[in-house]
């Protein structure tokens, strides 16, 4: 079997615009998705960011009946500190094959937002990461830890800078993901987009030196044309710190895809 993406976004999320159909042209035998379910603070007048989960999976079983292709169901938690009650009731009435957990935002902003350019970057570090610490604590049930740089991606943080921000909090959170089999995300729109690739060196390494054994490779693709974007330099750099496969995820079942021969790769 081949790797697929492991983190996608459709129409179904809220900042999506992109069909599956255009997506499952590109994928091969097995495609996922791995929509947004982003619950705010209950005065927030946006509202909740979750997704249908009927229509969801109606137009899943359309699309697998047409393409013949497997299609599983995913899921991008995003939490947010005060709604774990919420969020597990959600994860509770609906099934997955991938649970990816994120960390977007705190109470008072989204961590992309351009306000915290302005602001003292360490101390965003210090606070992002004493959010995904209460968050992982309450989620670790999830199948992986994504974009884990996602509130310092606009920070140009060096590692230095990061190691002495946030190095004790981060290998204590990367502790909590490997006693929970939770795996490490190569996010490539970090990593490319972002030029975080220095964070995910340094990240990457703690992880496997704790012993870390999963490994998922996802773009964040929101459009089709960035589906599977960078793979093969993620692959590059996961075999530059002498780590030779990639974990794929279904319901129940945990697939490892060696990367030295991915062609020979486990099949069914
Ligand atoms: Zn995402």
């Amino acid at each position: 079997m081949d790797y697929y993406d492991q983190h996608v976004h459709t129409d179904f999320s809220f900042d999506s615009d992109e069909k599956m159909a255009a997506y499952l042209k590109l994928a091969g035998e097995n495609f996922v998705s791995t929509e947004h379910l982003d619950f705010k603070a209950k005065d927030d007048k946006s509202g909740d960011d979750l997704f249908d989960y009927d229509a969801y999976s109606r137009e899943i079983k359309r699309l697998e009946k047409e393409s013949g292709k497997h299609i599983f169901k995913g899921v991008e938690i995003g939490y947010f500190a005060g709604r774990e009650a919420d969020i597990h009731a959600y994860l509770k009435q609906h099934a997955f094959d991938i649970k990816l957990l994120s960390f977007h935002r705190s109470a008072e902003y989204d961590f992309s937002d351009n306000m915290i350019s302005q602001m003292d970057p360490l101390e965003v570090t210090d606070k992002y990461y004493r959010l995904m610490w209460k968050g992982i604590n309450a989620f670790h049930d999830a199948d992986v830890l994504a974009h884990f740089d996602y509130g310092v991606r606009n920070l140009n943080l060096t590692s230095g800078m990061f190691e002495t921000t946030a190095g004790v909090l981060l290998a204590n959170i990367l502790k909590l993901a490997v006693r929970y089999n939770m795996a490490f995300e190569l996010n490539t729109t970090s990593m490319y987009k972002y030029h975080n690739i220095g964070l995910y060196d340094y990240a990457i390494e703690i992880y496997k030196q704790l012993g870390g054994k999963r490994y998922t490779i996802g773009s964040d693709a929101h459009e089709a044309n960035s589906y599977m974007n960078n793979y093969e330099n993620a692959v590059e750099m996961l075999k530059a710190h002498d780590i030779h496969h990639v974990n794929v995820y279904r319901k129940n079942a945990m697939v490892v895809v060696p990367l030295d021969d991915v062609d020979e790769g486990i099949k069914y």
